[in-house]
């Protein structure tokens, strides 16, 4: 079993873009700049706006953090993206979800100029993702099959089963290991909630993504020898034990499910870190498009 180390390639992926910051600067010219715009204080989304920012600090590129209060109106929230949009130091920006319950998340999303669209989330974007045009990729899948990519795995005419059918995970997974690219031509099973005998698919798959938050979900006995395994899931568990009084558990029970594995991806230190390295190099295309 070989680790499919998301934290090694990611900080690859961050000096690569770093370098191409450095260039800009000798030429004198601004670097690339993103913004994330974060409602409430919950805990995990604060974590993981603070970790963009800080990545974006890291590698050279401008950030801003707009922090609003859980109680800001919808109205209030879509002015602020309009200021994004119009703002031309703004390369691309992000709208941190979920989004409190009186607010539309789907509005939202639909105000953000696609063209500063980073996360891939507006359906223009999704929209010519899905018909292989130029796009934003959603960070997470395009993090996946950059790890693919980079460990060389074969992809093409394998049975690859992604369990979960998110918009931003696992349905575009699904569209894009399905089509003809490098990392593509798989033959995929998008499983949800009302699959039935998951098992009996898990079992004949040769690559599986696990997203649906569900902590170790799936076990040794639901995989075949020499799967690829890419776990997307992240729950915190309560664990005393620990400083921060949690730990974080994947989709894939690890110890069972690694013993049968060819390649895993170990959470923490998977597809985490690829995801805010990918958001990075769409906020790079994003300048470039400029
Ligand atoms: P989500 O919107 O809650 O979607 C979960 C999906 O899983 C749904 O399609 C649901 O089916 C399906 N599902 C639920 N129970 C199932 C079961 N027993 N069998 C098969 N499918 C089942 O989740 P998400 O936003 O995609 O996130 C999934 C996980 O990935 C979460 O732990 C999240 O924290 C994590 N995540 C990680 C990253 C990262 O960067 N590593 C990024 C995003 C998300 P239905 O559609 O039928 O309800």
């Amino acid at each position: 079993m070989k680790l499919l180390d998301g934290k090694l390639t990611s900080e690859q992926i961050k000096e690569e873009l770093a370098q191409e910051v450095a260039i800009l600067k000798s030429q004198n010219k601004r670097a690339p700049h993103l913004a994330a715009v974060l409602v409430g204080t919950d805990g995990a989304s604060l974590t993981y706006v603070n970790s963009k920012v800080k990545s974006c600090e890291k590698i050279g590129f401008g950030s801003t953090l707009i922090q609003l209060e859980e109680t800001v109106s919808e109205n209030e929230l879509l002015k602020v993206i309009e200021d994004l949009n119009n703002n031309p130091v703004i390369d691309g920006f992000i709208v941190q979800l979920p989004l409190p319950k009186h607010i539309d998340d789907q509005k939202v999303l639909m105000t953000i100029n696609p063209d500063k669209d980073v996360d891939g989330f507006h359906p223009t974007n999704f929209g010519r993702m899905a018909l292989e045009l130029p796009a934003f990729i959603p960070a997470t899948p395009y993090g996946i099959l950059e790890l693919l990519e980079r460990y060389q795995i074969e992809t093409s005419g394998k049975n690859v089963v992604v369990i979960g059918r998110s918009h931003i995970v696992g349905r575009p997974m699904s569209i894009l290991l399905s089509q003809k690219r490098t990392v593509g031509d798989a033959t995929v099973t998008l499983a949800h909630s009302k699959t039935r005998n998951l098992t009996s698919l898990t079992k004949q798959a040769d690559i599986i993504v696990a997203a649906l938050g569900i902590a170790e979900f799936l076990k040794g006995d639901m995989v075949k020898d020499g799967v690829v395994i890419i776990d997307v899931g992240i729950t915190r568990i309560n664990d005393t034990s620990k400083k921060s009084g949690f730990r974080l558990a994947g989709d894939v029970h690890f110890e069972s499910v690694a013993a049968k594995a060819s390649y895993i991806t170990p959470v923490p230190g998977g597809v985490g870190p690829m995801t805010i390295a990918m958001l990075l190099k769409n906020t790079l295309l994003a300048y470039h498009r400029k």
